[in-house]
């Protein structure tokens, strides 16, 4: 299989898995127990801590391990808004449903919603947020980089705009996590998530500044300062930490291969094959990602094409009821129902090689003038 979902997920490093193996068989115990199994593991945690806070750039006391990315943005909305009880969200209109769904629940609750959305390079600037907040903002968020477009935000100019105001600011660091530096200084709260660099599924960590106003969600233990109840995956906060150390150690070799790696496709695809068009800012995007889109073909299509001969690839649209619905990223830049139905994500990792991308360009080729045939 050529894989190109790299946004999605990737592949756990050979030696990220070694460092979990222990801790999934031999170091078993719970890291709350009294006894020197649990000891054991409790240091192994303080130890993952350490690392993930060094790397973060914050104290060992401001981490949170979670379950990944979803339940980050969860805490992060839901659990501002019951610290505060009440007042206005500013949400850009392209986060990931764990923020978007997090602040619709809370509209039940009272709480008021503004969401801004990108310029036509998916970037949200600073201004549009200026002008939404509102005097009774408790809470905005911004990712670091959009999962559909990898199209990085102004995270630093935003976070200084909230902290000026008092406002909680987010930011869902998912897609950069061992890519681009995380934004720490900037804002009040950050998530990441491990599969998303080649850690474990179902591991997360989440940065809150000390001193911020926020509940924590799970009730019912001790674990994680009493913010996160429930016995801590030790194999897998193990796992996110050492694939979050081996991704910033090597990140500018792996960022410029991938970056090669995606290029080279992107070059091919926009000059051989007529009708296509890049999707979201040409320079301001996390370096493995391509979002293009096809005139003439709805990207369902290609990417089952694509399933058929062995390459994995994504769109942005939803299915629902049967019917696909256009992306709500590339819609929310301003383009119409066809542009955003016609997008399909391509994204590169450390594990692929030029003769995979030369092989996927050629069947995606292939593909795109097969739709285009039966449709003309
Ligand atoms: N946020 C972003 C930007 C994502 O891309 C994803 C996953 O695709 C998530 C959050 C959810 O992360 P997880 O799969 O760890 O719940």
């Amino acid at each position: 299989m050529i894989y190109l979902d790299n946004a999605a997920t990737t592949r756990l490093d050979d030696e990220v898995a070694e460092a979990m193996a222990p801790y999934l068989k031999e170091y078993y115990g719970n890291p709350q127990s009294q006894h020197a199994a649990g000891r054991e593991t409790a240091n192994a945690l303080l130890s993952a801590r350490d690392k993930t806070a060094h790397i973060m750039g914050c104290s060992a006391e401001e981490v949170y391990f979670t379950s990944g990315g979803t339940e980050s943005g969860n805490t992060a909305v839901k659990g501002v808004c019951a610290a505060r009880g009440k007042g206005h969200l500013v949400i850009s209109a392209i986060e990931h449903p764990s923020v978007l769904e997090s602040a619709e629940f809370m509209r039940k609750f009272g709480f008021e919603i503004t969401y801004v959305n990108p310029d036509k390079q998916g970037i949200v600037g600073v201004q549009s947020i200026e002008k939404a907040v509102k005097d009774n903002t408790v809470f905005c968020a911004v990712m670091a980089a959009n999962n559909e477009t990898g199209v990085i935000q102004p995270v630093e100019e935003i976070g200084k705009f909230c902290r000026g105001r008092g406002i909680f600011y987010y930011c869902d660091c998912v897609q950069t996590a061992g890519v681009l530096p995380l934004p720490t200084q900037f804002c009040d709260g950050l998530g990441i998530s491990a599969h998303k660099f080649y850690g474990p599924k179902c591991s997360g960590a989440m940065y809150i500044r000390r001193g911020s106003k926020i509940e924590g969600l799970i009730s019912g233990g001790m674990q994680e300062r009493g913010f996160r109840g429930g016995t801590v995956n030790t194999a897998a906060v193990v796992g996110l930490s050492a694939a979050l150390e081996k991704a910033y150690a090597n990140a500018d070799k792996t960022n410029k291969k991938v970056a090669e790696l995606r290029d080279r496709f992107l070059n091919r695809v926009l000059f051989e094959i007529e009708g296509t068009h890049l999707n979201g800012d040409f320079a301001l995007r996390v370096p493995s990602n391509a979002n293009i889109s096809f005139d003439g073909c709805d990207g369902e299509n290609i990417l089952f094409l694509l399933d058929l001969k062995g390459v994995a690839v994504s769109t942005g649209s939803a299915c629902s009821a049967g019917a696909v619905a256009p992306s709500r990223v590339i819609t929310a830049m301003g383009y119409g129902a066809e542009r955003a139905k016609s997008a399909v994500r391509f994204t590169f990792g450390k594990y692929n090689s030029e003769s995979e991308v030369d092989r996927a360009f050629e069947i995606l080729k292939e593909a795109v003038e097969k739709i285009r045939a039966v449709k003309s």
